[in-house]
């Protein structure tokens, strides 16, 4: 099973980095892969104009009644306008009916929805990545791999736009994810539950999804809610433990050695050396110092595997940096893991959250400082 992501021009490339690096850190049936879909930035705005005109704008009181257009809103698009862009994605890619499309945008939409399915048989959603830090410390790729995964798993339980929304939704929240949240802060609940209710559960089983799916999309969830807590501050009773790099460049978090390529280790002393952050635009200033250390770390090491890791525009900085990160999951464990894994808001710094004192490196590795 397939679930496509596809972005308006309005959402920065590393957001959906960093929300397929989340969605791909669980293994199951479900495979995501992002579609860089070569979208003008006056794309939405001619899809308005052309395609929908008056009839599909800025409903507010319901999806099919027209409201007037009020700029105060945010320019919210209607649902139809954002399902026609994976519409279109679909025509443009040859993406079969059975694959998912699923649109993220950071526009408002005429329902002021954090996210919906398109109607019943078209394997469509959007999600909308903008406004979450109202409600959330956190960076928006959490919230919104969140909503990608409850909008695949909406479709597959048979819901339906043109039905009631109490047959979709339960309209008193109880934690699950299926709790309908008129008002947008109630959405906090389901995240920190990251669950689904025996009656939803029920519901998938009689529609015939499978269970690995349904596995897969709670693992998910979980990462989710750990990591959400985390940058909510809430670490609990977990200390994290002192990461030390040594001259030999072995790298133990505690007493464990952890088992990283080459490049994976050079990217990890990188962030280590600037606790403060890095701008991922701002990597190729560093190209040499990366370069430094990945001859200490490497035989025979070639100068374009690192000239490739800092490209800002053909890069693969953020491969690199989804794989470090998921073997720093699976080798530190949650939720002790997100103390050393490489994060931050997209277009911002992006960091580790260790603090200065429980990082050590050798001399020998200092030159990047
Ligand atoms: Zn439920």
């Amino acid at each position: 099973m397939k679930v496509n992501l596809i972005y308006s021009p309005d959402v920065h490339p590393q957001a959906m980095d960093g929300v397929l690096e989340i969605l791909s850190s669980v293994s199951g049936p479900v495979e995501f892969s992002l579609i860089h879909m070569p979208w003008s930035y006056n794309h939405l705005y001619e899809i308005q104009q052309h395609r929908y005109r008056n009839d599909f704008r800025f409903r507010i009181e319901s999806e099919y009644k027209l409201q007037e257009y009020e700029a105060s809103r945010g320019y919210p698009l209607s649902w139809r306008e954002l399902f026609f862009l994976c519409q279109k994605t679909r025509r443009m890619q040859d993406i079969p009916d059975e694959q998912f499309v699923i649109l993220v945008t950071n526009r408002r939409n005429s329902m002021n929805f954090f996210s919906m399915f398109d109607r019943n048989g078209e394997r469509n959603a959007f999600v909308q990545a903008s406004d979450w830090d109202y409600f959330l410390k956190s960076p928006e790729t959490y919230p919104v791999a969140y909503e990608v995964v409850a909008n695949v798993l909406r479709i597959l339980m048979g819901f339906d736009l043109e039905k009631d929304i109490k047959d979709n939704f339960h309209l008193d929240a109880i934690g699950c994810m299926n709790d309908f949240c008129e008002n947008k802060s109630q959405i906090i609940l389901k995240l920190r539950t990251a669950d689904l209710c025996h009656d939803c559960i029920q519901r998938l089983e009689s529609n015939k999804v499978d269970q690995q799916m349904v596995a897969q999309a709670l693992q998910i969830f979980e990462k989710i809610r750990t990591s959400l807590k985390f940058s909510q501050g809430f670490a609990g009773n977990i200390k994290p433990k002192k990461i030390t790099v040594t001259k030999e460049g072995s790298i133990t978090v505690g007493d464990s050695e952890l088992n990283l390529t080459p490049l994976e280790k050079t990217i990890l002393i990188f962030f280590l050396s600037y606790p403060d952050g890095i701008r991922l635009a701002e990597l190729d200033d560093y190209e040499l110092a990366l370069f430094a250390v990945y001859q200490r770390l490497k035989a025979n090491a070639a100068p374009e595997n690192i000239r490739k890791l800092v490209d800002n525009f053909d890069g693969n900085f953020s491969y690199n940096k989804s794989r470090l990160n998921k073997k720093l999951r699976e080798q530190i464990g949650e939720p002790l893991a997100n103390y050393y894994i490489i994060d931050g808001i997209p277009g911002e710094k992006f960091s580790v959250a260790l603090s200065k004192d429980l990082i050590s490196i050798a001399a020998e590795f200092q030159s990047l400082r």
